[in-house]
């Protein structure tokens, strides 16, 4: 692996693996701080890649593209956890590339993602995986109810479905077209934790104030930060996001999503990058988890991770720009501006699509009820429906 001699400093240009919305606030922490940001996505219409000071748009392992970033970036990070492992060891034989590419591949795969945790002892939802259809004939019954998730690409609650027995389990395997999958235990929710943290090449730990996150149809909905779990449970939940980290030997911002049951913690599972739950910290926090993941990677020391403000953040998902007649129009963005603690963010999405994530906006408050309420207000008016 590359080991960086000095911090790298700006004007440098950074790669990034990857062109949505996280790559975005990525680009957009970097260039405050004074470095360029080249990003490698195929999508033509990338929110990152639309910032960036060069739009690589490009398959992931078009080979000349990755050896023009490696001659040209003095190092490489990633927004999305499918990029293919073998792009960042590729990479990661020229220029330094964080996270690594063994993290990375056991967060891109909830198998290995699950036996991870399982060989680390670190609690989690009891699980067996699912290789072919004859393992369902075989797994333990007290599975059931349970959740059948594809083991590779699923994100925002897509790949999964809930199964009441064998019988809906196999139905299910069948429909995912025999793909590789595992089979969780559903929990009863008390409610769901995350924690980001930062982690630098010294093994120095960040980790953000827990948010608590309230998904709707599997998509994260809303995020209040700081959750109101027991104190002794956001430490408990930092401690083990920081011994994950540390078996995984990361290097950048990491998100770890958690379930709470029964007054327990157990890990639902891990993002090797920027999570969505840390919006908050841009407009929250005194440093945001996209400026972390830039001072990680570029072997600077981590900054000050403290939140000046309790924050509600509320994900804007393409449903919003749709009527009740079912027309798309904008949303009436004049009653967001009206809230003076309230910051917009908008993707630059140019096609909402009913589920597609869009934007998003945080209420900042020293009052976390405050907040919390002029959140649920503006999401009341621009028509966002509780499940
Ligand atoms: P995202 O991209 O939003 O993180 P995902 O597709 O990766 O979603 P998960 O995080 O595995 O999917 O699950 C989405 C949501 O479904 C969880 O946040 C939780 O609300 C619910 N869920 C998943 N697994 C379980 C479980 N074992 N028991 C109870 N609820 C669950
Ligand atoms: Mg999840």
């Amino acid at each position: 692996m590359i080991q960086i001699a000095s911090p790298i400093l700006p004007p440098a240009t950074l790669g990034m693996l990857g062109g949505g919305q996280l790559g975005r606030f990525f680009v957009l922490a970097a260039h405050e701080m004074g470095y360029q940001v080249w990003v490698l996505d195929p999508d033509p219409a990338s929110p990152a890649g639309k910032a960036a000071d060069r739009h690589l748009c490009v398959a992931y392992d078009d080979q000349a593209a990755l050896d023009e970033i490696a001659s040209q970036c003095a190092a490489v990070t990633t927004e999305f956890e499918n990029v293919p492992a073998a792009t960042l060891k590729y990479l990661a034989r020229s220029v330094p590339v964080r996270p690594n590419a063994d993290a990375v591949a056991i967060c891109q795969n909830r198998v290995a993602e699950k036996t991870f945790l399982r060989d680390n002892g670190i609690p989690h939802a009891a699980f067996a995986s699912i290789e072919r259809l004859e393992d369902l004939r075989t797994v333990e019954a007290a599975l059931f109810p349970g959740i059948l998730k594809v083991a590779r690409f699923g994100y925002d609650g897509k790949g999964q479905a809930r199964v009441a027995n064998r019988e809906e389990a196999m139905a299910a395997f069948q429909a995912f077209n025999n793909e590789a999958c595992v089979l969780e235990q559903m929990l009863k929710l008390d409610y769901e934790v995350s924690v980001v943290l930062a982690r630098d090449e010294h093994g120095a730990c960040k980790c953000f104030p827990v948010a608590e996150n309230q998904h709707a149809r599997g998509i994260l909905d809303i995020s209040v930060a700081p959750a109101r779990a027991s104190v002794c449970q956001r430490d408990s939940a930092q401690e083990i996001a920081e011994r994950l980290a540390e078996k995984l030997g990361y290097i950048g911002t990491l998100g770890v999503e958690f379930f709470v049951s029964r007054g327990e913690l157990y890990v639902n599972e891990m993002a090797p990058r920027p999570h969505n739950s840390g919006h908050y910290t841009v407009d929250a926090c005194v440093t945001s988890q996209y400026e972390q993941q830039v001072r990680a990677l570029c072997g600077l020391p981590l900054g000050d991770a403290r939140a000046h403000s309790a924050a509600v953040m509320v994900n804007l998902l393409g449903d919003a720009w749709f009527d009740e007649a079912g027309n798309c129009r904008e949303p009436d963005w004049a009653r967001l501006f009206a809230v003076p603690g309230l910051k917009l963010h908008l993707y630059g999405k140019h096609e909402a699509r009913p589920g597609r994530k869009m934007g998003h906006y945080t209420v900042i408050d020293a009052d976390p009820q405050k907040a919390f309420d002029a959140a649920m207000a503006v999401r009341a008016a621009l028509g966002i429906k509780d499940e």
